[in-house]
């Protein structure tokens, strides 16, 4: 009778044994340690772009391991569970991110909210493999994570709220009014030029090609029109843009209808360019180089100085930023997420 009493009192004490860790900020809980401060910075900034840019809650964690939080059966277990605990990522929307690294176990995972189809599985997969882990077999955490962190932000948050990502609209769109989708796209392009990932950011968009190789058809005669080659359709483009085409900062389709002459120009916007648009011009030709002036500390913010001048026009100009403060685990920075849930979508690696 003792015995079985004793029993029953054990069995809720280990419910209950399992434990979340508090996050401190909502950004980046480096609670293994794996982060020096500079890089944490760099990645809460990109983590603040996202949200701010996109409305995606995105959050990485480390730790050492799951069994410190209880005895969760694996990786997967516990993400999930600590995705859903801390409710990371619109609430309506469920387009939460969650990067945690575990490095004791020599596990990771990306979790997904549950809004993301699951093709999303396969594409954070991938960066896993390429991006992340290969770092952390050399024992490089913070490399790693900051390049798979840009990736993972390209691939899922910048895709999945691209407009038009499951609508055919986005080719309408997109047709050569460069300025308004470049405001949006401003600040990503600079701080992956700092980061110095440019260009294409792999093939991944089938469904983006195809809408852009689809036939045309003539708006005055209804006949199929034909693509001008790259080097035949810079005659009908404006000097501002075949800039922006060689700069690859945007690409430029042609379409001509040899019946009645009819012209229809295409842009499409290269995500990953370091180009911004220009106040002046509007075309995507203004460069960049960024100087960090004051590195951040965890007692202090840092300052970098933005020097911009645009390849295309004269425009010149300077602007000053705060590189955020690295979040000491003991203070709270701040904020809360948006209680947001996964079903358990996303994946996993281990190295
Ligand atoms: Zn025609
Ligand atoms: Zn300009």
């Amino acid at each position: 009778m003792r015995l079985l009493l004793f029993i029953f009192l054990l069995v809720p004490a280990l419910a209950t044994a399992q434990q979340y860790p508090a996050y401190t900020s909502t950004y980046v809980n480096d609670f293994a340690d794996l982060i020096d401060a500079e890089t944490e910075a760099r990645i809460t900034e990109m983590l603040q772009a996202v949200e701010r840019e996109r409305g995606v809650e995105m959050t990485v964690v480390t730790i050492n391991s799951r069994l410190e939080y209880g005895d969760f059966a694996s990786i997967e277990d516990f993400a999930t569970g600590l995705f859903n605990h801390w409710g990371v990522g619109n609430a309506t929307r469920n387009d939460g991110i969650m990067v945690l690294v575990a490095r004791q176990d020599r596990d990771m995972r990306i979790e997904l909210g549950a809004g993301y189809p699951p093709v999303f599985d396969d594409r954070v997969k991938n960066v896993i493999d390429h991006y992340f882990i290969p770092w952390f077999r050399q024992d490089d955490y913070a490399h790693g994570i900051e390049a798979g962190v840009a990736e993972t932000i390209r691939r899922t948050a910048l895709e999945f709220t691209d407009q038009g990502y499951t609508t055919a609209s986005r080719l309408k769109s997109e047709v050569t009014n460069a300025v308004a989708s470049a405001k949006t796209g401003g600040l990503f392009s600079w701080i992956f030029g700092a980061l110095g990932l440019s260009s294409a950011g792999g093939g991944a968009l089938l469904f983006r090609r195809y809408l852009r190789n689809r036939p045309r058809h003539c708006d005055l005669c209804g006949r199929r029109m034909e693509r001008l080659s790259e080097t035949s359709d810079d005659a009908y483009l404006a000097h501002g843009q075949t800039v922006e085409e060689s700069l690859n900062s945007r690409d430029y389709d042609v379409w001509y209808c040899k019946h009645d002459d009819h012209v229809m120009i295409e842009g499409y916007r290269n995500w990953f360019s370091s180009y911004a648009a220009c106040p002046d011009c509007g075309f995507r030709t203004l460069h960049s180089q960024r100087t960090v002036l004051e590195a951040a500390t965890t007692s202090q913010s840092g300052r970098a100085r933005v020097d911009y001048d645009c390849r295309n026009c004269t425009h010149q100009h300077t602007e000053y930023v705060t590189i955020a403060k690295k979040s000491e685990r003991s203070s709270s920075s701040g904020g809360s997420f948006g209680g947001g849930s996964s079903s358990g979508g996303g994946a996993s690696g281990s190295w």
